[in-house]
Protein backbone atom coordinates (compact mmCIF):
# COMPACT_ATOMS: atom_id res chain seq x y z
CA UNK A 1 0.00 0.00 0.00
CA UNK A 2 1.07 3.58 -0.78
CA UNK A 3 2.16 5.73 2.42
CA UNK A 4 0.02 8.47 3.63
CA UNK A 5 2.40 9.31 6.13
CA UNK A 6 2.93 12.75 5.42
CA UNK A 7 0.64 16.02 5.32
CA UNK A 8 -0.21 18.48 2.26
CA UNK A 9 0.58 21.31 4.13
CA UNK A 10 4.13 19.81 4.93
CA UNK A 11 4.98 18.68 1.03
CA UNK A 12 3.28 21.94 -0.36
CA UNK A 13 5.55 23.49 2.09
CA UNK A 14 8.36 21.36 1.03
CA UNK A 15 7.79 21.79 -2.76
CA UNK A 16 7.17 25.51 -2.51
CA UNK A 17 10.65 25.96 -0.99
CA UNK A 18 13.43 23.50 -2.65
CA UNK A 19 14.87 24.91 -5.93
CA UNK A 20 17.30 22.81 -6.85
CA UNK A 21 16.52 18.87 -6.68
CA UNK A 22 19.27 16.08 -6.82
CA UNK A 23 17.72 13.00 -9.05
CA UNK A 24 19.63 9.85 -7.62
CA UNK A 25 18.78 7.32 -10.73
CA UNK A 26 17.05 9.09 -13.37
CA UNK A 27 17.08 7.18 -16.91
CA UNK A 28 18.07 9.46 -19.96
CA UNK A 29 15.40 6.83 -21.75
CA UNK A 30 11.96 8.97 -22.16
CA UNK A 31 9.72 6.58 -21.37
CA UNK A 32 10.89 5.34 -17.60
CA UNK A 33 8.57 7.17 -15.17
CA UNK A 34 11.84 8.90 -14.01
CA UNK A 35 12.64 10.44 -17.12
CA UNK A 36 8.89 12.01 -17.11
CA UNK A 37 9.67 13.05 -13.23
CA UNK A 38 12.49 15.20 -13.99
CA UNK A 39 11.18 16.77 -17.46
CA UNK A 40 7.72 17.85 -15.34
CA UNK A 41 9.65 19.23 -12.33
CA UNK A 42 12.00 21.12 -14.78
CA UNK A 43 8.61 22.66 -15.84
CA UNK A 44 7.68 23.89 -12.53
CA UNK A 45 10.74 26.00 -12.83
CA UNK A 46 12.83 23.47 -10.48
CA UNK A 47 16.94 23.11 -10.83
CA UNK A 48 17.56 19.33 -11.26
CA UNK A 49 21.11 17.70 -11.04
CA UNK A 50 20.82 14.42 -12.90
CA UNK A 51 22.90 12.07 -10.43
CA UNK A 52 23.76 8.05 -12.31
CA UNK A 53 26.91 6.53 -12.60
CA UNK A 54 26.59 5.40 -16.14
CA UNK A 55 25.84 8.47 -17.58
CA UNK A 56 27.88 10.59 -15.96
CA UNK A 57 29.75 13.35 -17.95
CA UNK A 58 26.34 13.11 -20.32
CA UNK A 59 24.05 15.27 -20.45
CA UNK A 60 19.93 13.88 -19.55
CA UNK A 61 17.58 16.53 -20.38
CA UNK A 62 20.13 19.48 -21.01
CA UNK A 63 21.42 19.05 -17.94
CA UNK A 64 24.96 17.61 -17.01
CA UNK A 65 25.02 14.51 -15.39
CA UNK A 66 27.06 13.41 -11.98
CA UNK A 67 28.21 9.86 -11.28
CA UNK A 68 27.39 10.65 -7.41
CA UNK A 69 25.75 13.22 -4.69
CA UNK A 70 29.22 14.67 -3.65
CA UNK A 71 30.36 15.66 -7.36
CA UNK A 72 27.68 17.85 -7.51
CA UNK A 73 29.41 21.31 -8.05
CA UNK A 74 25.94 23.77 -6.31
CA UNK A 75 24.18 23.31 -3.28
CA UNK A 76 21.41 21.07 -3.17
CA UNK A 77 18.08 21.23 -1.52
CA UNK A 78 16.53 18.14 -2.32
CA UNK A 79 17.90 14.92 -3.21
CA UNK A 80 15.17 12.21 -4.76
CA UNK A 81 15.83 9.04 -4.89
CA UNK A 82 14.96 6.48 -7.77
CA UNK A 83 16.52 3.35 -6.55
CA UNK A 84 15.58 0.59 -5.26
CA UNK A 85 14.96 0.84 -1.33
CA UNK A 86 18.08 -1.56 -0.40
CA UNK A 87 20.53 0.91 -1.82
CA UNK A 88 19.09 3.67 -0.08
CA UNK A 89 20.78 3.37 2.96
CA UNK A 90 24.64 4.04 0.73
CA UNK A 91 22.48 6.75 -0.74
CA UNK A 92 21.24 8.21 2.40
CA UNK A 93 24.94 8.01 3.99
CA UNK A 94 26.40 10.00 0.91
CA UNK A 95 23.51 12.27 1.00
CA UNK A 96 23.86 13.15 4.58
CA UNK A 97 27.69 14.87 3.39
CA UNK A 98 26.09 17.33 0.76
CA UNK A 99 23.47 18.58 3.73
CA UNK A 100 20.26 18.73 1.59
CA UNK A 101 17.07 20.10 3.52
CA UNK A 102 14.72 17.20 2.29
CA UNK A 103 15.69 13.66 1.37
CA UNK A 104 12.55 12.26 -0.75
CA UNK A 105 12.15 8.63 -1.72
CA UNK A 106 9.88 7.79 -4.56
CA UNK A 107 6.99 5.39 -5.12
CA UNK A 108 7.79 1.75 -3.82
CA UNK A 109 10.79 2.76 -1.88
CA UNK A 110 11.52 3.16 1.61
CA UNK A 111 14.17 2.29 3.61
CA UNK A 112 13.99 2.83 7.65
CA UNK A 113 18.02 2.96 8.40
CA UNK A 114 18.01 5.50 5.43
CA UNK A 115 15.14 7.39 7.27
CA UNK A 116 16.70 7.77 10.57
CA UNK A 117 20.10 8.15 9.70
CA UNK A 118 18.97 11.62 7.46
CA UNK A 119 16.65 12.35 10.35
CA UNK A 120 19.27 12.42 12.73
CA UNK A 121 20.89 14.45 10.92
CA UNK A 122 18.00 17.30 10.56
CA UNK A 123 17.36 16.45 6.90
CA UNK A 124 13.07 16.53 6.45
CA UNK A 125 12.14 12.42 4.75
CA UNK A 126 9.59 11.61 2.71
CA UNK A 127 8.81 7.87 1.38
CA UNK A 128 6.71 6.15 -0.80
CA UNK A 129 5.84 9.44 -2.80
CA UNK A 130 6.62 10.87 -6.14
CA UNK A 131 7.03 14.91 -6.38
CA UNK A 132 5.76 15.03 -10.06
CA UNK A 133 2.29 13.79 -8.89
CA UNK A 134 2.53 15.37 -5.11
CA UNK A 135 3.31 18.46 -6.82
CA UNK A 136 0.60 17.98 -9.81
CA UNK A 137 -2.08 16.96 -6.83
CA UNK A 138 -1.49 19.87 -5.03
CA UNK A 139 -1.13 22.73 -7.16
CA UNK A 140 -2.09 21.23 -10.71
CA UNK A 141 -6.21 22.17 -10.11
CA UNK A 142 -6.27 23.44 -14.01
CA UNK A 143 -4.98 20.21 -14.96
CA UNK A 144 -6.42 17.03 -15.52
CA UNK A 145 -6.89 14.54 -13.22
CA UNK A 146 -9.27 15.71 -10.56
CA UNK A 147 -6.62 14.41 -7.92
CA UNK A 148 -7.64 16.30 -4.02
CA UNK A 149 -5.39 17.47 -2.29
CA UNK A 150 -6.34 18.33 1.49
CA UNK A 151 -5.96 21.98 1.39
CA UNK A 152 -7.98 25.07 0.40
CA UNK A 153 -7.44 28.47 -0.34
CA UNK A 154 -9.05 31.89 -0.83
CA UNK A 155 -5.33 32.96 -3.02
CA UNK A 156 -4.70 32.32 -6.73
CA UNK A 157 -2.74 29.35 -6.81
CA UNK A 158 0.30 28.92 -9.23
CA UNK A 159 2.00 25.83 -10.82
CA UNK A 160 5.48 27.24 -11.13
CA UNK A 161 7.25 26.99 -7.03
CA UNK A 162 6.58 30.14 -5.11
CA UNK A 163 9.67 31.38 -3.28
CA UNK A 164 7.27 34.30 -1.07
CA UNK A 165 5.33 31.66 -0.32
CA UNK A 166 7.62 30.21 2.81
CA UNK A 167 6.31 31.67 5.57
CA UNK A 168 2.60 31.32 5.08
CA UNK A 169 1.84 28.66 2.86
CA UNK A 170 -1.39 30.46 1.39
CA UNK A 171 -3.13 27.21 2.39
CA UNK A 172 -6.18 26.73 4.77
CA UNK A 173 -6.77 23.37 5.73
CA UNK A 174 -10.16 21.84 6.62
CA UNK A 175 -12.31 18.40 7.15
CA UNK A 176 -15.08 20.22 7.83
CA UNK A 177 -17.97 18.83 4.81
CA UNK A 178 -19.68 22.50 4.98
CA UNK A 179 -16.23 24.01 4.06
CA UNK A 180 -15.10 21.62 2.17
CA UNK A 181 -18.42 21.67 -0.21
CA UNK A 182 -18.32 25.48 -0.44
CA UNK A 183 -14.32 25.55 -1.02
CA UNK A 184 -12.55 22.39 -2.51
CA UNK A 185 -11.05 22.50 -5.45
CA UNK A 186 -12.17 25.80 -6.87
CA UNK A 187 -9.27 28.41 -6.05
CA UNK A 188 -9.68 31.59 -7.39
CA UNK A 189 -9.22 31.67 -11.31
CA UNK A 190 -5.06 32.00 -11.68
CA UNK A 191 -5.45 34.88 -14.26
CA UNK A 192 -8.68 36.78 -13.53
CA UNK A 193 -9.04 36.12 -10.12
CA UNK A 194 -12.47 35.65 -10.29
CA UNK A 195 -13.73 34.36 -7.14
CA UNK A 196 -16.93 31.61 -9.00
CA UNK A 197 -14.74 29.10 -10.57
CA UNK A 198 -15.37 29.95 -14.40
CA UNK A 199 -16.78 27.35 -16.78
CA UNK A 200 -14.22 26.67 -19.50
CA UNK A 201 -16.51 25.91 -22.31
CA UNK A 202 -14.10 24.82 -24.89
CA UNK A 203 -13.38 21.73 -26.90
CA UNK A 204 -9.70 21.94 -26.76
CA UNK A 205 -6.29 22.96 -25.17
CA UNK A 206 -3.37 25.20 -27.33
CA UNK A 207 -0.05 23.62 -26.66
CA UNK A 208 2.95 25.52 -25.69
CA UNK A 209 4.56 24.03 -28.48
CA UNK A 210 5.06 20.57 -29.78
CA UNK A 211 7.66 19.43 -27.22
CA UNK A 212 4.36 20.14 -24.13
CA UNK A 213 2.03 18.55 -26.99
CA UNK A 214 4.14 15.13 -26.73
CA UNK A 215 4.56 15.48 -23.02
CA UNK A 216 0.88 15.63 -22.96
CA UNK A 217 -0.28 12.95 -24.65
CA UNK A 218 2.87 10.53 -22.95
CA UNK A 219 1.02 11.09 -20.06
CA UNK A 220 4.32 12.46 -19.00
CA UNK A 221 3.13 15.84 -17.41
CA UNK A 222 -0.83 16.87 -16.45
CA UNK A 223 -2.70 18.81 -18.39
CA UNK A 224 -5.62 19.42 -20.87
CA UNK A 225 -5.46 18.31 -24.27
CA UNK A 226 -9.03 17.53 -25.61
CA UNK A 227 -12.63 17.96 -23.32
CA UNK A 228 -13.49 14.26 -23.77
CA UNK A 229 -10.54 13.65 -21.33
CA UNK A 230 -10.67 16.42 -19.36
CA UNK A 231 -11.53 20.30 -18.52
CA UNK A 232 -10.62 22.33 -15.70
CA UNK A 233 -14.25 22.88 -14.78
CA UNK A 234 -15.02 19.37 -14.08
CA UNK A 235 -11.71 18.91 -12.95
CA UNK A 236 -12.87 21.25 -10.30
CA UNK A 237 -15.79 19.80 -9.58
CA UNK A 238 -13.99 15.99 -9.16
CA UNK A 239 -11.61 17.55 -6.76
CA UNK A 240 -14.62 19.09 -4.78
CA UNK A 241 -16.59 15.61 -4.98
CA UNK A 242 -13.18 13.75 -4.16
CA UNK A 243 -12.54 15.73 -1.04
CA UNK A 244 -16.02 15.34 0.40
CA UNK A 245 -15.58 11.43 0.78
CA UNK A 246 -11.90 11.83 1.70
CA UNK A 247 -10.88 10.45 -1.38
CA UNK A 248 -7.77 10.25 -3.32
CA UNK A 249 -9.35 11.53 -6.61
CA UNK A 250 -12.35 11.23 -8.69
CA UNK A 251 -13.66 11.00 -12.15
CA UNK A 252 -16.78 12.85 -13.69
CA UNK A 253 -19.20 11.56 -16.44
CA UNK A 254 -21.85 12.53 -18.29
CA UNK A 255 -25.01 10.71 -16.00
CA UNK A 256 -24.83 8.13 -12.94
CA UNK A 257 -25.29 5.43 -15.29
CA UNK A 258 -21.72 6.51 -17.02
CA UNK A 259 -20.25 6.31 -13.47
CA UNK A 260 -21.17 2.53 -13.23
CA UNK A 261 -19.84 1.96 -16.84
CA UNK A 262 -16.53 3.87 -16.74
CA UNK A 263 -16.26 2.56 -12.96
CA UNK A 264 -16.16 -0.80 -13.79
CA UNK A 265 -14.24 -0.61 -16.76
CA UNK A 266 -11.15 -0.51 -15.48
CA UNK A 267 -12.00 -3.74 -13.71
CA UNK A 268 -13.58 -6.04 -15.60
CA UNK A 269 -12.95 -7.53 -19.26
CA UNK A 270 -15.04 -10.31 -20.89
CA UNK A 271 -15.88 -13.15 -18.95
CA UNK A 272 -15.16 -11.16 -15.92
CA UNK A 273 -18.20 -10.64 -13.16
CA UNK A 274 -19.29 -8.01 -10.86
CA UNK A 275 -21.51 -9.34 -7.62
CA UNK A 276 -24.37 -7.16 -7.11
CA UNK A 277 -27.08 -6.06 -4.71
CA UNK A 278 -30.53 -7.90 -5.86
CA UNK A 279 -32.45 -4.86 -4.70
CA UNK A 280 -29.94 -1.95 -6.66
CA UNK A 281 -32.16 1.16 -8.80
CA UNK A 282 -33.96 -0.71 -11.47
CA UNK A 283 -32.09 0.91 -13.87
CA UNK A 284 -28.92 -0.29 -13.06
CA UNK A 285 -30.03 -3.66 -12.65
CA UNK A 286 -31.06 -3.81 -16.40
CA UNK A 287 -27.74 -2.18 -17.10
CA UNK A 288 -25.70 -4.68 -15.14
CA UNK A 289 -27.67 -7.78 -16.15
CA UNK A 290 -28.48 -7.16 -19.91
CA UNK A 291 -26.67 -4.24 -21.40
CA UNK A 292 -22.93 -4.81 -19.59
CA UNK A 293 -23.29 -8.65 -21.14
CA UNK A 294 -22.81 -7.66 -24.40
CA UNK A 295 -19.19 -6.59 -23.81
CA UNK A 296 -18.87 -9.92 -22.12
CA UNK A 297 -19.43 -8.81 -18.05
CA UNK A 298 -21.35 -10.52 -16.59
CA UNK A 299 -23.48 -10.17 -13.03
CA UNK A 300 -23.95 -11.86 -10.21
CA UNK A 301 -26.87 -10.50 -8.22
CA UNK A 302 -27.01 -11.36 -4.28
CA UNK A 303 -29.33 -10.86 -1.07
CA UNK A 304 -26.64 -8.10 0.16
CA UNK A 305 -27.63 -8.48 3.73
CA UNK A 306 -27.23 -12.53 3.83
CA UNK A 307 -23.27 -11.94 4.29
CA UNK A 308 -23.17 -15.72 3.54
CA UNK A 309 -24.91 -15.62 0.36
CA UNK A 310 -22.42 -12.67 -0.57
CA UNK A 311 -19.04 -14.52 0.59
CA UNK A 312 -20.19 -17.39 -1.27
CA UNK A 313 -20.67 -15.45 -4.56
CA UNK A 314 -17.29 -13.24 -4.40
CA UNK A 315 -15.39 -16.60 -3.86
CA UNK A 316 -15.90 -17.59 -7.87
CA UNK A 317 -12.45 -16.66 -9.54
CA UNK A 318 -13.60 -14.00 -12.24
CA UNK A 319 -15.20 -12.21 -9.73
CA UNK A 320 -13.94 -8.44 -9.93
CA UNK A 321 -15.64 -6.30 -7.69
CA UNK A 322 -18.90 -6.29 -5.23
CA UNK A 323 -21.25 -3.72 -5.74
CA UNK A 324 -24.05 -2.11 -3.34
CA UNK A 325 -26.13 0.92 -2.85
CA UNK A 326 -25.36 2.08 0.96
CA UNK A 327 -29.03 3.20 1.00
CA UNK A 328 -31.22 2.13 -1.82
CA UNK A 329 -33.15 3.60 -4.60
CA UNK A 330 -36.15 3.63 -3.72
CA UNK A 331 -36.90 0.99 -0.91
CA UNK A 332 -34.28 2.46 1.19
CA UNK A 333 -32.33 -1.64 1.83
CA UNK A 334 -29.70 -0.17 3.94
CA UNK A 335 -26.06 -2.62 3.41
CA UNK A 336 -23.56 -2.99 5.97
CA UNK A 337 -20.40 -1.55 4.60
CA UNK A 338 -17.92 -2.67 7.15
CA UNK A 339 -18.99 -5.80 6.42
CA UNK A 340 -18.90 -5.92 3.05
CA UNK A 341 -15.51 -4.40 2.90
CA UNK A 342 -14.08 -7.15 5.16
CA UNK A 343 -15.46 -9.77 2.45
CA UNK A 344 -14.69 -7.55 -0.91
CA UNK A 345 -11.08 -7.05 0.43
CA UNK A 346 -10.59 -10.50 1.79
CA UNK A 347 -10.97 -11.95 -1.71
CA UNK A 348 -8.99 -9.05 -3.11
CA UNK A 349 -11.48 -7.11 -4.79
CA UNK A 350 -12.53 -3.77 -4.40
CA UNK A 351 -15.89 -2.63 -2.66
CA UNK A 352 -17.55 -0.48 -5.03
CA UNK A 353 -20.64 1.70 -3.53
CA UNK A 354 -23.02 3.86 -4.89
CA UNK A 355 -24.04 6.28 -1.99
CA UNK A 356 -26.33 8.87 -4.51
CA UNK A 357 -29.27 8.55 -2.37
CA UNK A 358 -26.99 8.83 0.80
CA UNK A 359 -24.49 11.66 -0.25
CA UNK A 360 -21.45 12.30 1.89
CA UNK A 361 -23.62 14.56 4.42
CA UNK A 362 -25.11 11.29 5.75
CA UNK A 363 -22.58 8.44 5.12
CA UNK A 364 -18.78 8.38 3.63
CA UNK A 365 -18.47 4.81 2.44
CA UNK A 366 -14.68 5.40 2.35
CA UNK A 367 -14.42 5.27 6.47
CA UNK A 368 -16.01 1.87 6.50
CA UNK A 369 -13.53 0.59 4.02
CA UNK A 370 -15.41 1.07 0.60
CA UNK A 371 -12.65 1.11 -1.98
CA UNK A 372 -14.48 2.88 -4.89
CA UNK A 373 -17.67 5.14 -4.69
CA UNK A 374 -19.77 5.97 -7.16
CA UNK A 375 -22.26 8.83 -7.85
CA UNK A 376 -25.52 9.67 -10.17
CA UNK A 377 -24.77 13.75 -9.11
CA UNK A 378 -27.81 14.52 -11.06
CA UNK A 379 -29.45 13.76 -7.39
CA UNK A 380 -28.87 15.51 -4.25
CA UNK A 381 -25.37 16.27 -5.37
CA UNK A 382 -26.38 18.77 -7.94
CA UNK A 383 -29.41 18.64 -6.22
CA UNK A 384 -31.75 21.09 -8.10
CA UNK A 385 -33.24 19.19 -10.71
CA UNK A 386 -30.98 20.40 -13.41
CA UNK A 387 -27.94 18.89 -14.71
CA UNK A 388 -27.63 15.14 -15.56
CA UNK A 389 -23.68 13.60 -14.37
CA UNK A 390 -22.15 11.28 -12.13
CA UNK A 391 -19.22 10.90 -10.53
CA UNK A 392 -16.45 7.38 -9.44
CA UNK A 393 -14.23 8.49 -6.33
CA UNK A 394 -11.22 6.28 -5.60
CA UNK A 395 -10.50 6.28 -2.00
CA UNK A 396 -7.19 5.28 -3.44
CA UNK A 397 -7.15 2.36 -0.69
CA UNK A 398 -7.20 -0.60 -2.91
CA UNK A 399 -3.90 -2.60 -4.28
CA UNK A 400 -3.88 -2.74 -7.70
CA UNK A 401 -0.96 -4.78 -8.33
CA UNK A 402 -1.78 -7.26 -5.32
CA UNK A 403 -5.33 -8.04 -5.95
CA UNK A 404 -6.87 -10.49 -8.59
CA UNK A 405 -5.27 -10.08 -11.79
CA UNK A 406 -6.34 -6.33 -13.28
CA UNK A 407 -4.54 -6.01 -16.25
CA UNK A 408 -5.67 -3.09 -17.81
CA UNK A 409 -3.80 -1.12 -14.70
CA UNK A 410 -0.77 -3.49 -14.02
CA UNK A 411 0.43 -4.38 -17.30
CA UNK A 412 1.65 -1.97 -20.47
CA UNK A 413 -0.85 -0.20 -22.11
CA UNK A 414 0.51 0.17 -25.69
CA UNK A 415 -2.13 3.02 -26.50
CA UNK A 416 0.64 4.88 -24.47
CA UNK A 417 4.27 3.63 -25.64
CA UNK A 418 3.62 0.93 -23.44
CA UNK A 419 3.18 2.47 -19.27
CA UNK A 420 2.26 0.31 -16.63
CA UNK A 421 -0.27 2.53 -14.93
CA UNK A 422 0.13 1.28 -11.96
CA UNK A 423 4.32 1.67 -11.88
CA UNK A 424 3.81 5.00 -13.19
CA UNK A 425 0.90 6.32 -11.10
CA UNK A 426 0.99 4.14 -7.92
CA UNK A 427 -2.11 4.57 -6.13
CA UNK A 428 -3.75 7.54 -9.02
CA UNK A 429 -3.37 4.93 -11.44
CA UNK A 430 -6.81 3.82 -11.31
CA UNK A 431 -8.37 7.56 -11.75
CA UNK A 432 -5.69 8.40 -14.18
CA UNK A 433 -6.38 5.49 -16.32
CA UNK A 434 -10.51 6.28 -15.94
CA UNK A 435 -9.13 9.94 -18.05
CA UNK A 436 -6.64 8.78 -20.16
CA UNK A 437 -8.35 5.38 -21.54
CA UNK A 438 -11.84 5.58 -20.51
CA UNK A 439 -12.88 8.99 -21.34
CA UNK A 440 -10.78 9.04 -24.17
CA UNK A 441 -12.40 5.79 -25.36
CA UNK A 442 -15.98 5.60 -24.22
CA UNK A 443 -16.29 9.37 -24.30
CA UNK A 444 -18.83 9.80 -21.32
CA UNK A 445 -17.79 12.80 -20.40
CA UNK A 446 -19.32 15.06 -18.60
CA UNK A 447 -20.47 18.99 -20.16
CA UNK A 448 -18.40 21.74 -18.34
CA UNK A 449 -21.65 23.40 -17.69
CA UNK A 450 -23.14 20.81 -15.69
CA UNK A 451 -20.08 20.76 -14.01
CA UNK A 452 -20.77 24.42 -12.96
CA UNK A 453 -24.22 23.78 -12.04
CA UNK A 454 -22.90 20.42 -9.79
CA UNK A 455 -20.40 22.87 -8.06
CA UNK A 456 -22.72 25.53 -7.32
CA UNK A 457 -25.61 22.68 -6.00
CA UNK A 458 -22.65 21.26 -3.65
CA UNK A 459 -21.94 24.37 -1.74
CA UNK A 460 -25.45 23.78 0.28
CA UNK A 461 -25.36 19.81 0.15
CA UNK A 462 -25.10 19.93 4.32
CA UNK A 463 -27.84 22.62 4.27
CA UNK A 464 -29.91 21.14 1.74
CA UNK A 465 -30.37 17.50 3.17
CA UNK A 466 -30.65 18.85 6.99
CA UNK A 467 -34.04 20.09 5.46
CA UNK A 468 -34.63 16.83 2.92
CA UNK A 469 -34.14 15.05 6.27
CA UNK A 470 -36.54 16.94 8.16
CA UNK A 471 -39.07 16.98 5.82
CA UNK A 472 -39.14 13.58 4.73
CA UNK A 473 -39.39 12.48 8.77
CA UNK A 474 -42.37 14.39 9.03
CA UNK A 475 -43.94 13.30 5.85
CA UNK A 476 -42.70 9.65 6.86
CA UNK A 477 -44.76 9.96 10.07
CA UNK A 478 -48.08 11.69 8.84
CA UNK A 479 -48.56 9.20 6.18
CA UNK A 480 -47.82 6.13 8.87
CA UNK A 481 -50.45 7.41 10.56
CA UNK A 482 -53.23 8.20 7.66
CA UNK A 483 -55.33 5.35 7.79
CA UNK A 484 -55.42 4.87 4.04
CA UNK A 485 -51.78 4.12 4.11
CA UNK A 486 -50.86 0.14 4.44
CA UNK A 487 -47.21 0.48 4.96
CA UNK A 488 -44.34 3.12 5.13
CA UNK A 489 -40.93 2.10 4.02
CA UNK A 490 -38.68 4.65 5.73
CA UNK A 491 -35.72 3.74 8.06
CA UNK A 492 -36.42 6.02 10.70
CA UNK A 493 -39.44 4.35 12.17
CA UNK A 494 -37.60 2.26 15.07
CA UNK A 495 -39.67 -1.01 13.55
CA UNK A 496 -37.67 -0.77 10.26
CA UNK A 497 -35.59 -3.89 9.56
CA UNK A 498 -32.86 -1.26 8.71
CA UNK A 499 -33.19 0.74 11.76
CA UNK A 500 -29.82 -0.20 13.00
CA UNK A 501 -27.47 0.09 10.29
CA UNK A 502 -29.35 3.47 9.33
CA UNK A 503 -28.38 4.66 13.23
CA UNK A 504 -24.66 2.70 12.67
CA UNK A 505 -24.18 4.52 8.91
CA UNK A 506 -26.19 7.87 8.33
CA UNK A 507 -25.42 10.92 10.26
CA UNK A 508 -28.08 13.38 9.92
CA UNK A 509 -30.95 11.29 9.21
CA UNK A 510 -32.76 8.18 7.15
CA UNK A 511 -33.27 9.12 3.53
CA UNK A 512 -35.81 11.19 2.21
CA UNK A 513 -36.41 8.95 -0.56
CA UNK A 514 -38.99 6.11 0.30
CA UNK A 515 -41.93 3.73 -0.81
CA UNK A 516 -45.27 3.83 1.04
CA UNK A 517 -48.57 1.49 -0.13
CA UNK A 518 -52.28 2.50 -0.09
CA UNK A 519 -55.06 0.40 0.83
CA UNK A 520 -56.73 1.11 -2.02
CA UNK A 521 -54.43 -0.69 -5.22
CA UNK A 522 -53.51 0.06 -8.33
CA UNK A 523 -56.01 2.66 -8.79
CA UNK A 524 -55.72 4.35 -5.86
CA UNK A 525 -52.09 4.68 -5.68
CA UNK A 526 -53.06 6.17 -9.74
CA UNK A 527 -54.92 8.42 -8.42
CA UNK A 528 -53.11 9.90 -5.69
CA UNK A 529 -49.98 10.82 -7.73
CA UNK A 530 -52.39 12.30 -10.37
CA UNK A 531 -54.11 14.45 -8.00
CA UNK A 532 -51.41 16.40 -6.69
CA UNK A 533 -50.34 20.00 -7.12
CA UNK A 534 -47.58 20.88 -5.43
CA UNK A 535 -45.69 17.68 -5.72
CA UNK A 536 -44.28 16.99 -9.25
CA UNK A 537 -45.18 13.36 -10.73
CA UNK A 538 -42.21 12.84 -12.61
CA UNK A 539 -38.94 9.97 -12.40
CA UNK A 540 -36.30 11.71 -11.02
CA UNK A 541 -35.37 12.07 -6.77
CA UNK A 542 -33.26 14.16 -4.92
CA UNK A 543 -34.39 17.50 -6.08
CA UNK A 544 -35.17 20.51 -3.97
CA UNK A 545 -38.42 20.22 -5.02
CA UNK A 546 -40.66 17.34 -3.65
CA UNK A 547 -41.46 14.42 -6.51
CA UNK A 548 -44.00 11.29 -6.85
CA UNK A 549 -44.06 8.66 -9.09
CA UNK A 550 -46.39 5.54 -9.52
CA UNK A 551 -43.55 2.62 -10.79
CA UNK A 552 -46.44 0.15 -11.32
CA UNK A 553 -48.35 2.63 -14.26
CA UNK A 554 -45.04 4.32 -15.10
CA UNK A 555 -40.85 3.25 -14.81
CA UNK A 556 -41.91 -0.68 -14.06
CA UNK A 557 -44.91 -0.54 -16.84
CA UNK A 558 -43.87 -3.29 -18.79
CA UNK A 559 -43.77 -5.94 -16.22
CA UNK A 560 -46.40 -8.34 -15.29
CA UNK A 561 -47.93 -7.68 -11.58
CA UNK A 562 -45.87 -11.13 -10.51
CA UNK A 563 -42.90 -9.36 -12.05
CA UNK A 564 -43.36 -6.20 -10.14
CA UNK A 565 -44.09 -7.79 -6.58
CA UNK A 566 -41.12 -9.49 -6.89
CA UNK A 567 -39.03 -5.80 -7.57
CA UNK A 568 -40.17 -4.53 -4.60
CA UNK A 569 -43.04 -2.03 -6.81
CA UNK A 570 -46.10 -4.07 -6.65
CA UNK A 571 -49.25 -2.07 -7.92
CA UNK A 572 -50.25 0.12 -4.89
CA UNK A 573 -46.57 1.22 -4.26
CA UNK A 574 -45.78 5.00 -4.35
CA UNK A 575 -42.20 6.42 -4.20
CA UNK A 576 -41.73 9.87 -2.94
CA UNK A 577 -38.60 12.02 -2.82
CA UNK A 578 -39.60 14.89 -0.31
CA UNK A 579 -38.19 18.04 -1.34
CA UNK A 580 -37.18 21.19 0.83
CA UNK A 581 -40.66 22.93 0.75
CA UNK A 582 -42.37 24.02 4.24
CA UNK A 583 -43.00 20.52 5.16
CA UNK A 584 -47.09 21.01 5.84
CA UNK A 585 -47.57 22.83 1.94
CA UNK A 586 -46.16 19.33 1.28
CA UNK A 587 -48.23 16.93 3.95
CA UNK A 588 -51.22 19.33 2.90
CA UNK A 589 -51.12 18.57 -0.48
CA UNK A 590 -50.68 14.89 0.02
CA UNK A 591 -53.61 14.97 2.71
CA UNK A 592 -55.71 16.65 0.09
CA UNK A 593 -55.30 13.93 -2.87
CA UNK A 594 -55.69 11.25 -0.31
CA UNK A 595 -59.22 12.63 0.07
CA UNK A 596 -59.69 11.95 -2.84
CA UNK A 597 -59.17 8.42 -3.73
C1 LIG B 1 -30.51 7.67 -10.68
C2 LIG B 1 -29.61 6.66 -10.17
C3 LIG B 1 -28.63 6.07 -10.98
C4 LIG B 1 -28.46 6.44 -12.43
O1 LIG B 1 -28.09 7.77 -12.55
P1 LIG B 1 -28.40 8.68 -13.84
O2 LIG B 1 -27.75 9.97 -13.50
O3 LIG B 1 -29.89 8.74 -13.95
O4 LIG B 1 -27.78 7.98 -15.00
C5 LIG B 1 -27.80 5.13 -10.41
N1 LIG B 1 -27.90 4.77 -9.12
C6 LIG B 1 -28.85 5.31 -8.32
C7 LIG B 1 -28.93 4.87 -6.91
C8 LIG B 1 -29.73 6.26 -8.82
O5 LIG B 1 -30.66 6.80 -8.02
Amino acid sequence: MIGQQDNDLKIAHILNSVNTIAMVGVSKNWKRPSNFVMKYLQKCGYKIIPVNPNEAGNFILDEMCYGKLTDIPIKIDMVDVFRKSEECLSIAKEAIKIKPNVFWMQLGVTNEKAIKLVKKNGIEVIYNKCPKIEHSRIFGSLGSGGFYSKLISSKKQNLMINKKKSINSGFFVSKNLETLSVHAGTFPDTSTGARSFPIYQTTAFTFDDTDHASSLYNLQEPGNIYARLSNPTTAALEQRIASLDNGLGACCVSSGHAAQLVALYPILGPGKKVVASSKLYGGSITQFTKTFKNFGWEATLVDINNLDQVQNAVKSKNVRALFAESLANPEGNICDISSLSKIANHSNIPLIIDNTMATQALCKPGDYGANLIIYSTTKFLSGHGNAMGGAIVDMGSFDWANGREFNKLTTPDTSYHGINFYETFGNLSYINYCHACVLRDLGTTMAPFNAYLTLTGLETLKLRMQKHMFNASKVAFFLKNHQKINNVSWAGFKESTFHELAKKYFKIGFGSVFTFSVKSGYEGAKKLVENCNLLSHLANVGDTKSLIIHPASTTHRQLTSEQREAAGVGDSIIRISVGIEHHKDIIKDLNDALKII
